[in-house]
């Protein structure tokens, strides 16, 4: 079973008035077939961490280590970090143009597997996983990211999940901009891979409604750029009732 596991890691991002950390110290393992979340107050860190682990340039790693059964992922390209079975919907660019989902998705696989999947079986599996995300074939046919509303993008995400079966899925801010079928029909397709068993995923919100149709084995409370509090999916209960005020009291 693969896991990940991220050491005091501190990042910092560059700011008009010189370098600024942002995360100062997060420790957490995540295992293949474990779903944890990650909860916080909008600006504790939490898109950063998952940016950091996605290798965006703008985000600098100053301390720390993140580790992929022992091999380094800071030290892997981003291509590198996908093949590894790291999957972060954001690693990919906001807008491909002229090129197609369905032959993004294919790209994508066959830099996933390390050898391109077989045209008439693939174009069988996509036509599956759409269906069961209850998207119009259609949408096979446009250029990823041109024009996609917030659901199109969030189901597109669910999307690369279901087909490049990653050990490891950073999800950040899943549920955002979804009305409650489109948050069930995406929370269906995250539990659908979780089902495999094969699958470590780290659910990235600010709310806690997403956890209604998932029930993660852990949560963590992010605040200031660290994990304060871990608990089990009873943690997600109190923070719904009690909201991060305890959290953040004397500044984040
Ligand atoms: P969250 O996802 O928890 O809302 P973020 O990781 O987006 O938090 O942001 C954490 C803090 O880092 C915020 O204060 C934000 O303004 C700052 N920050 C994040 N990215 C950048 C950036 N590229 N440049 C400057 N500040 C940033
Ligand atoms: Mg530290
Ligand atoms: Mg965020």
């Amino acid at each position: 079973m693969a896991t990940l596991e991220i050491r005091d890691l501190h990042v910092s991002v560059e700011a008009e008035n010189g370098p600024r950390e942002i995360l100062k110290g997060v420790d957490l393992t995540v295992k293949q077939g474990e779903t944890h979340a990650i909860m916080g107050p909008n600006g504790s860190g939490k898109s950063t961490l998952a940016y950091s682990l996605a290798g965006h340039p703008k985000y600098t790693v100053t301390g720390g280590s993140v580790l992929l059964d022992g091999e380094d992922v800071l030290e892997m390209s981003v291509d590198e970090r996908a093949k590894a079975g790291v999957f972060l919907a954001m690693q990919y660019p906001v807008e491909v143009p002229g090129v197609s989902v369905s032959n993004f998705l294919r790209t994508a696989a066959t830099a996933v597997r390390g050898e391109a999947p077989k045209l008439r079986l693939w174009v069988k599996e996509v036509k599956e996983a759409m269906a069961a995300l209850q998207m119009d074939p259609a949408f096979a046919e446009r250029n990823v990211n041109e024009g996609f509303s917030g659901g199109e993008k969030k189901r597109h995400e669910i999307l690369q999940l279901e087909l490049l079966k990653p050990k490891i899925a950073i999800l950040d801010e899943t549920d955002s901009g979804l009305d409650v079928d489109a948050l069930r029909i995406v929370s269906e397709g995250i539990n659908r891979v979780r089902s495999t068993g094969e699958v470590g995923t780290l659910l990235v919100t600010h709310y806690t409604r997403i956890l209604r149709y998932i029930k993660p084995d852990y949560v963590h409370v992010f605040a200031g750029g660290r994990i304060v509090e871990s608990g089990g999916a009873e943690l997600a209960d109190k923070l719904e009732a009690e909201g991060y005020e305890s959290y953040v009291k004397g500044g984040a």
